[in-house]
């Protein structure tokens, strides 16, 4: 049997081939239309071949994919797209489940130049890679890393932001407000007596105790305030575009609401205080550090003087030895 000639071949396979391949002329007319270009548009190539490609797809990008095929006329040059850039050039559908998250066909698209004899660009081939599973494996890698990152910045028991994630949004706080000026305040608070929750109710009790004054906290605070827990029994609240004295009202309020209600525990009433200290920006600080500091300072002056108290940080709070 005699083989078939080669150029029949290639047709075939070009045809067959599990990839989308079609031809544009100068014009932007189809010169090929492949299978699988016909399979996933639902256009046969005897409905496109001879046709303005913008006409038969209205839909197209036109502009930007016009000068992507322009240049590599001119250039005489292949190009490629990466779904990266652009997810698809062809709104195809897709034969993966649903669960995937994907509502279309990923695509990688190649341009080549298809030179005539004379070595100049005649035609451009187009060759449409279906890269669906590739871009779902990366968005699942990406929502993944995400939602370790998220994880690493929390609390387990309350949920709020965890002590690695308040260092360094103190720190970038500090840097912005460094840099644009402004200011922001810190508050840190310590329930006080916590040991003796513990001591008296349980380990359960007190992990309750933790949850709920974190949510009333929560429940006061703005949009753009961030709350933490920075140890044990610890919280640190960040509060952007806030001088020290709005530091020191709002900080107010928290305490009396917090003193006024006591927690219920199976149906155990648990009378719960807090000690505040509280500290704002100054663009005269060696760095964020020095905030955790005076703000701890100021705090323990409110132990040292009673506990369920707010103290606001001053130069000369160092000098006391404060620490009850
Ligand atoms: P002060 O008023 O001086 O702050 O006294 P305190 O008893 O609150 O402070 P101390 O540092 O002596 O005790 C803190 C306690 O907080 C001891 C520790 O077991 C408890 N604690 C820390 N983390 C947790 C937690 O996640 N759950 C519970 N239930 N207790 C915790
Ligand atoms: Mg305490
Ligand atoms: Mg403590």
């Amino acid at each position: 049997m005699n083989a078939p000639p080669l150029f029949n071949l290639a047709e075939t396979v070009v045809k067959w081939v599990d990839v989308g391949i079609f031809v544009l002329n100068k014009n932007f007319e189809v010169q090929l239309w492949n299978n699988f270009m016909a399979h996933h548009s639902g256009r046969l190539a005897e409905e496109v071949v001879g046709k303005s490609l913008f006409e038969a797809f209205p839909d197209l990008p036109k502009p930007w994919f016009t000068k992507k095929v322009n240049s590599v006329f001119l250039l005489n040059n292949f190009a490629f797209i990466s779904w990266e850039h652009r997810p698809y050039l062809f709104r195809f559908a897709h034969n993966r489940p649903i669960t995937g998250g994907a509502d279309h066909m990923y695509q990688n698209c190649m341009l080549l130049p298809l030179k005539a004899e004379h070595g100049k660009a005649e035609a451009v081939c187009v060759v449409v890679f279906d890269a669906t599973d590739t871009a779902i494996a990366q968005n699942l890698l990406k929502e993944a890393l995400e939602t370790i990152s998220e994880i690493s910045n929390r609390d387990g028991l309350t949920g709020i932001y965890n002590r690695r994630y308040l260092e360094n949004r103190l720190s970038s706080e500090f840097d912005r407000a460094r840099r644009y000026g402004g200011t922001f305040s810190m508050i840190l608070f310590d329930l006080d007596h916590f040991k003796k929750v513990n001591d008296t109710y349980g380990h359960l009790a007190g992990d309750k105790v933790l949850v709920e004054i974190t949510r009333r906290v929560k429940e006061k605070l703005r949009s753009s305030d961030v709350i933490g827990r920075y140890g044990g029994e610890e919280f640190v609240l960040i509060l952007p575009q806030t001088p020290l004295d709005g530091a020191h009202q709002f900080g107010e309020r928290l305490r009396q609401m917090i003193a006024a209600e006591p927690v219920i525990f199976n149906d155990i009433s648990i009378p719960v205080t807090i000690s505040m200290g509280a500290t704002e920006y100054r663009a005269d600080m060696p760095g964020y550090a020095a905030l955790t500091h005076q703000s701890d300072v100021a705090l323990y002056v409110s132990k040292g003087a009673g506990r369920n108290r707010m103290t606001c940080y001053a130069p000369e709070l160092e000098a006391a030895d404060a620490k009850p």
